[in-house]
């Protein structure tokens, strides 16, 4: 199976990669992951990333692309994978749709959760997120069970700095211009299942199981 989650920030992409990986048993590629493991390592990666991330803006797709085409390549992906946060422009997604032909493969799902605006605010300035596995948590709507320490690691949760007010209207704003053609682009190829994220989170994955399901 190999998907794509499409959607703003703060859609649940994250929080359905993590329920879908473990019932489908593939890998999670996220690159918003990999980007902020690069800047939290020092990594080369980190250093050319690091202004992107902090001021809400696209790393370029040159560095973005290369990225996920190694990726793609590794042994894991063999049964298939969960793309989140990738592609985020057009340029990436035909750059994947080539990556995909050079392996012999074809994209199976384009999952769209779909979230208004106004929602999406609230949940990217209460996100939390564990510093050392990256599971995800939200001040009202998935709360740890001893604050402030990962219910799966024990590790620190934090708050992601592009989740402070300022730097979120930046990314909606990013998400509007560049990402959101994205619909009309899997529409189009007849790949695209939308959902409506303001479910509650396990009634979001119910709904997409059984359009993956329906598939097979
Ligand atoms: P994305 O990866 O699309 O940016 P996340 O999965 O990180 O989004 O979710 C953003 C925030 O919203 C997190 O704090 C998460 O716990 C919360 N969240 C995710 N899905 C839901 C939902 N269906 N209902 C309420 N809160 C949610
Ligand atoms: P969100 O949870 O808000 O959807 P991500 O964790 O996916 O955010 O991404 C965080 C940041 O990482 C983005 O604001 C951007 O700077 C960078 N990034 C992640 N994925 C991509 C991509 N496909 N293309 C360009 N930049 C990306
Ligand atoms: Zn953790």
């Amino acid at each position: 199976m190999n998907l794509i989650l499409l959607g703003p920030p703060g859609a649940g992409k994250g929080t359905q990669a993590e329920l879908i990986i473990e019932r489908y048993n593939i890998p999670h590629i996220s690159t918003g992951d990999i980007f902020r493991a690069a800047v939290k390592e020092g990594a080369p990666l980190g250093l050319k990333a690091k202004e992107y991330l902090d001021s809400g803006q696209l790393v370029p797709d040159e560095i973005v692309n290369g990225i996920v085409k190694e990726r793609l390549q590794q042994a894991d992906c063999g049964n298939g994978f969960l793309l989140d946060g990738f592609p985020r422009t057009i340029p990436q997604a035909d750059a994947l749709e080539r990556c995909l032909a050079e392996l012999n493969r074809k994209i199976t799902a384009v999952i769209n959760i779909e979230v208004d605006f106004e929602v999406l605010m609230t949940r990217l300035t209460g996100r939390r997120v564990c510093r050392n596995c990256g599971a995800l948590y939200h001040i009202q709507n998935k709360v740890e069970k001893v604050p402030g320490v990962c219910d799966h690691c024990g590790g620190e949760i934090y708050q992601r700095e592009d989740d402070f007010p300022e730097t979120v209207e930046k990314r909606l704003q990013v998400y509007r211009n560049q990402t959101e053609p994205l619909i009309k682009y899997y529409q189009n190829k007849d790949l695209l299942f939308s959902f409506n994220g303001e479910e509650p989170i396990l009634v979001v994955f119910q709904k997409i199981c059984e359009v993956l399901e329906g598939k097979f």
